[in-house]
């Protein structure tokens, strides 16, 4: 059975985030919507945007994470990330970082000192995985995930895809994660044709971030997400324009969950212990 779409949106606004990330906020928490995208709490895309030369770092400075995992995909540009964990590392085009804030970390999240000499075309996603509530303490962890140890697929001769996380047929991508997982980096030409097996019953969300796609007879362009159905297992489209574009799918977690600001946990006396104990600095700091 095919997964059909559930619902789509495309991105309207842009926000900045600090001063470094331009970004469509396509995924958020939100009640009635998160069923059908966990464990994948929310994605900021910021398409290809130039940046001039600077002598200053821009970005986003010192601030917390608790409950769940940020991962950063770069496509263009450079990003360099340190926490309070000792974690940290530089991401280059076609790299992915993916930070388990666990029971907490401060970090800071900057353009590479040579892209903000240099300046040019910027674009990264960064994407928060949720934690089941059984591993949303757990000490924090950063593995970088460099393009050269991605394995690449090549199907029908042409259609490209990274696995990043999980498995597609029997090539296994290099991310450690907690629940089960699969993200494909996915290049199509036009006319191309693909078909996934996924689980039934799993959540499966695709950004477009170029060109576009056609399901179910409607056209999907650049900075638009597309959400299905968790019934069924297949899940076939076709580039109808050069396609570029992610593929999130993970089991639900079924547990609730509970938000604020840059902590997600289950319940609003964690999310308060969170603030309290980021107030006294049990997250660590830098430096
Ligand atoms: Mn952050």
């Amino acid at each position: 059975m095919m997964k059909k779409i559930k619902f789509s949106f495309s991105a309207e606004k842009k926000l900045w985030v600090g001063d470094g990330f331009y970004v469509h906020p396509l995924l958020r928490p939100q009640e009635g919507l998160y069923q059908f995208t966990c464990p994948f709490i929310l994605m900021d895309y910021s398409p290809p945007f130039e940046f001039g030369k600077t002598s200053k770092r821009r970005g986003v400075g010192e601030h917390p994470h608790r409950g769940f995992e940020t991962v950063t995909f770069a496509f263009k540009g450079e990003v360099e990330h340190r926490d309070s964990s000792g974690g940290g590392g530089l991401i280059k085009p076609g790299d992915v970082q993916w930070m388990t804030a666990g029971e907490g970390v401060v970090h800071d999240e900057f353009h590479s000192e040579s892209f903000s000499k240099k300046g040019g075309l910027f674009e990264m996603v960064q994407l928060w995985v949720n934690l089941p509530k059984k591993h949303k303490m757990t000490k924090p962890k950063y593995q970088s995930i460099s393009d050269n140890i991605i394995p690449k697929l090549v199907l029908n001769g042409k259609t490209q895809l990274r696995v990043i996380a999980g498995k597609l047929l029997s090539t296994e991508g290099p991310a450690s994660t907690f629940s089960t997982i699969n993200i494909y980096d996915i290049t199509c030409s036009s006319e191309d044709t693909i078909e996934l097996s996924l689980d039934d019953g799993s959540n499966t969300i695709i950004l477009v971030r170029d060109g576009e796609i056609m399901l179910e007879g409607n056209v999907f362009e650049k900075n638009t997400l597309v959400v299905f159905e968790q019934a069924g297992q297949k899940l076939k489209f076709k580039a109808t324009k050069n396609f570029k574009g992610l593929l999130l799918n993970g089991m639900p977690i079924n547990e609730p969950i509970f938000s604020y600001g840059p902590f997600v946990m289950n319940t609003k006396e964690e999310i308060e212990k969170a603030l309290s104990d980021y107030e006294k600095g049990k997250m660590g700091n830098l430096n």
